[in-house]
This record gives C-alpha cells, sequence and structure tokens, in this order.
C-alpha cells in the first residue's frame, strides 16, 4: 500500500493531539479546570508547571503517550502484512514490535522507547502474555486502524483477536470492538443511530455476550442519566476491583462509553473539555474522543495551535514513515534529558529541542526478524514460562516515566 485513506490519517491526528491535550493533566483532582485553562491559552500544558506534578512525572508539553503509540503499531503492522485482515498475523507483528520498543534502551527509561505505559502493558510484555485486564488498554489504539475496514461484520472479530495480545477480560474486548465500530461507521459518514443499530444487531461470541450488552447498555445510560448513574450500573456488575470514583477511570466498561458519548457534540475543543470533565485517565479519554471527533467533525476542524504544537508531527501525518524505534527513541529520550534537565536546575521544558526524525535505521532489522510466539494463542504449559527481566533499564536509574494510573489494579 501506498498510504492510508484520508480518515486514517485524520483519526490519527485527533487521536495524538487529544492524547497531548490530556496527558498533562491525567488524574489530577483539577483536571477539568486545567482542559479549560489549556483550551483559552490556546497551549499544550506543562505538567510540572502548570499543573504541579512531580518532575519524574513531567512531559514534554505536546507531545503524544503510550495511546498514539500503540495505535501506530497497529498502523505499522496492518502495513507490513500481506492480508492484514489475518487478524492473528497482526495480533503477533504488535506482539513483536511492542517487545521490541521495550527492549529497545533508552538512558533513564524502564520501559523502552515506550512512554507512560499502564501496569498491565507492561506485565503483557513481561510475562509474555495477556492479562485479565479490565481497562481501556484494547480500546485507545483501536481508533486509526479501525477506519481501514469496510463492514463492521470484518471489523469486530478482528478487533477483539487483535486485542486478545494484552487483555483476555471480556469487557476490554467488547469495549475496544464498540469503539472500533464507532470510528468506523463514522468515517463512514454513518449517524449515531445507525451505528447503535448495527451493534445491537450484531451477535458475539458465547463469551463475550454478557459483557457486549453490558457495554451498550452503559452507553444508553449516558444519553438520559448522568455520570453518577453509570458509575452505580458498572459498580454492580461486579466487575470493577475498587469503587470508581469517575467515568474516565480508566475502566472500560464507564470510560468507553463515557468517550463516545460526549465526542458526539460541538466542537473539537467542545468535546475536549466535556470528556476532561471527568478527570482520570484524561489523556487516553481525549485521545479516543480527539479520534472520534476528528472523523465526525473533519481534519479542519482541529484546532490550528494543537496540529502545530504537537511533537512527533511528522509520524502523525505520515505514519508509512513512522519506525517503533527509530522515531519514538528520539522523543522518549528527549522526554527523559528533560526531566533530567529540570531536577538539576528547574529548567522549563522548552529548552529541550528535539532532534529530527529521520528515516528508519533500525526497523528493517525488526521486521526481517521473526515474530515473538503469539502469547494470546499459547498453550497454559508455554504460559508458565519466566518473566521477562526489564532489560531496557539502566542499572543506576530509578526515575521510571510511570505515571500514576499504575496503580489502578484490574483496570490499570
Ligand atoms: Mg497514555
Amino acid at each position: 500500500m501506498e498510504s492510508f485513506p484520508q480518515p486514517t490519517l485524520t483519526a490519527l491526528l485527533g487521536q495524538a493531539v487529544g492524547d497531548a491535550f490530556g496527558a498533562p493533566f491525567e488524574f489530577s483532582p483539577q483536571a477539568q479546570r486545567h482542559a479549560q485553562t489549556s483550551l483559552h491559552q490556546k497551549r499544550y500544558l506543562d505538567a510540572v508547571h502548570d499543573v504541579g506534578s512531580r518532575i519524574r512525572f513531567s512531559r514534554i508539553p505536546g507531545l503524544y503517550t503510550d495511546d498514539t503509540q500503540q495505535a501506530l503499531v497497529l498502523l505499522r503492522a496492518w502495513m507490513d502484512l500481506e492480508n492484514p485482515n489475518d487478524a492473528a498475523a497482526v495480533a503477533l507483528r504488535f506482539q513483536s514490535i511492542i517487545t521490541k520498543m521495550f527492549d529497545h534502551w533508552v538512558k533513564g527509561s524502564q520501559t523502552g522507547v515506550h512512554r507512560g505505559t499502564g501496569r498491565n502493558f507492561r506485565d503483557a510484555i513481561m510475562f509474555g502474555g495477556p492479562t485479565n485486564s479490565a481497562g481501556v488498554g484494547a480500546a485507545m489504539r483501536i481508533g486509526p486502524i479501525s477506519t481501514c475496514f469496510d463492514s463492521i461484520d470484518e471489523l469486530l472479530p478482528w478487533v477483539v483477536t487483535v486485542s486478545r495480545v494484552t487483555t483476555t477480560h471480556p469487557l476490554a474486548l467488547t469495549g475496544a470492538g464498540m469503539f472500533a465500530a464507532f470510528c468506523q461507521g463514522t468515517a463512514q459518514g454513518k449517524s449515531m443511530d445507525t451505528i447503535l443499530a448495527q451493534l445491537h444487531a450484531w451477535n458475539p461470541p458465547a463469551d463475550l455476550d454478557r459483557a457486549w450488552s453490558l457495554n451498550l447498555e452503559a452507553l444508553s445510560i449516558l444519553e438520559t442519566r448522568p455520570e453518577a448513574d453509570l458509575l452505580i450500573f458498572a459498580q454492580a456488575t461486579g466487575a470493577a476491583n475498587k469503587t470508581l470514583g469517575c467515568a474516565a477511570s480508566g475502566f472500560a466498561l464507564t470510560t468507553v462509553p463515557w468517550t463516545i458519548h460526549h465526542a458526539q457534540q460541538g466542537s473539537f475543543s467542545d468535546v475536549m473539555a466535556a470528556v476532561s470533565k471527568s478527570g482520570g485517565d484524561t489523556d487516553t479519554v481525549c485521545a479516543m474522543a480527539g479520534c472520534l471527533a476528528a472523523l465526525r467533525l473533519g481534519r479542519g476542524a482541529i484546532p490550528q495551535w494543537m496540529q502545530h504544537g504537537l511533537k512527533g508531527r511528522e509520524s502523525i501525518d505520515n505514519p508509512m514513515q513512522w519506525d517503533p524505534i527509530h522515531s519514538e527513541k528520539i522523543l522518549t529520550e528527549a522526554e527523559y534529558q528533560d526531566q533530567q534537565q529540570r531536577q538539576k536546575n528547574g529548567s522549563s521544558s522548552e529548552s529541550t529541542p528535539i532532534a529530527p526524525q529521520s528515516l528508519p535505521t533500525i526497523w528493517e532489522e525488526v521486521i526481517s526478524e521473526k515474530p515473538a510466539p503469539n502469547s494470546a494463542l499459547k498453550t497454559e504449559d508455554e504460559q508458565k514460562q519466566q518473566p521477562r527481566q526489564t532489560a531496557a533499564s539502566e542499572p543506576e536509574t530509578s526515575t521510571p516515566n510511570v505515571p500514576a494510573k499504575g496503580q489502578l489494579g484490574l483496570f490499570d
């Protein structure tokens, strides 16, 4: 293939700017206020200076995080394969790439070139198999690639299989499917009612049937009732391992419907403000809502300041040229250098330049190697292997780029 379709590029840009927008105030109790400040001042906030985060959680303003990195990995896996409709093959390639990214050493990082990953994603890499996470990780990366499908009947089984690389939880798998269907349907100009009718008509595999119904019901709650009612409904399922404090907590059953609901109305900025008001996992809900809102409104509706201030823009505009190691290493190294600089003298991140991205030098080695075993399809005996070591860590470092979302437990 020569390039991705325009809706895919629009979805990716919406996702990346939303991700960068919400990242600085992730899990801040003042998330709503910070979102409004960012929109009013037309700039990406600084997690340390504007939000008050500790330096070890600082980020370069305007830089996307793991949500968009993983969306790019799915696009890369898709374009590399002769038959990308073969979900098992894409799953293998996705797993191989994220493992290579994890293993690639970056000074200061314990997760290689990955940035801001959740605990269950890291566990899925380190243990070589999926966890039983009901989190939103599978949904957060699925938006852009879902626009490459023509029909929902092809899309949904594909999403479930590819998502099984990192999670086995029915709520996470069906939540990813529901979000993917909205992105695909919106890219084709379908209304929310039309997409909902298609979703209700879909017959999921038996093991996903209840979770599918729960996700659809959760979405319908938000049509007429407040966030609190969604939390009561979700809590009553017993699937959350702790008390739900907000819809955007990262629990798939609340976070996916919250995101879809708020992406349906208003301007791109309106969507960013609305989806942030719950607080919680704001980089993820803004990334997902940004993806869906961009598909609904068009690329031109994304504010210019968001487009111009986005770091790593070359890869977002041209994912065919994106390299999972080389492109991301430049960005991740810059983020850790920025943290070190701040720890030394508290300087502003604006002083840290990011080297221009260039064509891949390492990627060719990556794709020529045999993919890692598909842990999602391993036998039980095979899964009882020793966990991987955090080879990407430097012995003397103690500044992991692991945000507070690592404390979320089951739906981390
Ligand atoms: Mg993130």
